[in-house]
């Protein structure tokens, strides 16, 4: 029988790629989503359970039926300048939430999560590019309350033996390769997705938000990298905590830094595209570079990402974008 592994946000944009690849593995995604964010139709691989996180019987229930030990915890909000509108709700979903999957997990003897967190937790970095060691001072709301998080896991795992590895992602981007599933947000915030828009004809410019940075170009870096990589790192950090490695932390990113002028000239060779855009005040939270080093997720982890390269990213998520049209 294969080995169920409880995915809460399955149905999300990291979790649904995450259960495509479980699949592929020959493990059994048992998906719990309660579907305020995600999609039912990306939640194509293994069970689905339509299911909240403020229900703490409700995750033992599902924990207990399927005979789960294994959990990757993606459910949570994401988005920078909401977190900085609304502190109740993050504080709630995110870290409320997350206590009783830990407390669920304690209850019913489930002993191993894999966290995504993010760079978010860094905030302003001192240097570049950021080790897993670089002090984490989150500067915005969301960032902190992924932070706590991690502070929760090394004391679960200190007082109950919780089995954790909390991956910091830098800037998930891209589609499935295959065009199955892909980012789908509503409303949409996030940069590569809203600049192929501008291309697709269906928005008329795209914001830089700040052009004003201590950046070579004057707008925000960011280091993206491909949400099928990130899966990767999933089903690795799974291995690696089976196979008797420790409690910790991993970075992932690809090392390379992109302004967003230079995503939006990449969308432009991979469209082929104009890209109108307009520049807009700062948004609020915004760190000015934030750049990974993964060496130590490729050393422990063995992660190889197969999508370095900004502009084979920008295009799979172009593919995803034109899906269904001529
Ligand atoms: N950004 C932008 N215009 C947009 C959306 C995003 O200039 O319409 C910038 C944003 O300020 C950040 C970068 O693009 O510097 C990446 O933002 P995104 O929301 O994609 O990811 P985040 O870094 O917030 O996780």
């Amino acid at each position: 029988m294969s080995t169920p592994v409880l995915v809460t946000g399955g149905a999300g944009y990291v979790g649904s790629h995450a259960c495509k690849l479980l699949h592929a593995r020959g493990y059994h995604p048992v998906v719990f989503d309660n579907l305020s964010r995600g999609h039912r139709r990306a939640a194509q691989w293994g069970t689905f359970v339509e299911g909240d996180l403020g229900d703490k019987d409700a995750i033992k229930a599902v924990l207990l039926e399927h005979r789960i030990s294994q959990v990757l915890h993606f459910a949570a909000y994401a988005y920078v300048a909401e977190s900085v509108r609304r502190p109740r709700q993050y504080y709630r979903n995110n870290v409320a939430n997350t206590l009783n999957l830990l407390e669920a997990m304690v209850e019913v003897e489930s002993d191993t999560l894999i966290f995504s967190s993010s760079c978010a937790t860094y905030g302003e970095p001192d240097t570049v590019p950021i080790s897993e060691d670089h002090p984490q001072r989150p500067i915005n709301p969301y960032g902190r309350t992924k932070l706590t998080v991690e502070r929760m896991l090394a004391d679960f795992g200190d007082a109950y033996g919780l089995k954790h590895v909390s991956l910091r992602y830098f800037n998930a981007a891209g589609a499935d390769p295959a065009g199955e599933i892909g980012e789908d947000h509503d409303p949409e915030p996030h940069l590569i997705p809203l600049v192929l828009e501008v291309a697709a004809g269906q928005r008329p410019h795209v914001a830089i938000f700040g052009a004003d940075y201590p950046t070579p170009d004057g707008t925000c870096v960011r280091d993206y990298v491909h949400v099928s990589d990130l899966a990767q790192a999933h089903v690795q950090a799974l291995e690696y905590l089976a196979g008797g490695g420790g409690n910790t932390a991993f970075n992932l990113g690809n090392g390379d830094g992109y302004s967003v002028r230079e995503v939006i000239d990449s969308a432009q060779r991979v469209t082929g595209r104009p890209i109108p855009v307009i520049e807009a005040r700062r948004r609020w939270g915004d760190p000015a570079r934030l750049v990974g080093s993964s060496e130590r997720a490729r050393e422990v982890l063995g992660w190889n990402p197969e999508f370095p390269e900004l502009d084979a990213i920008v295009d799979t998520a172009w593919k995803w974008h034109g899906r269904g049209t001529p």
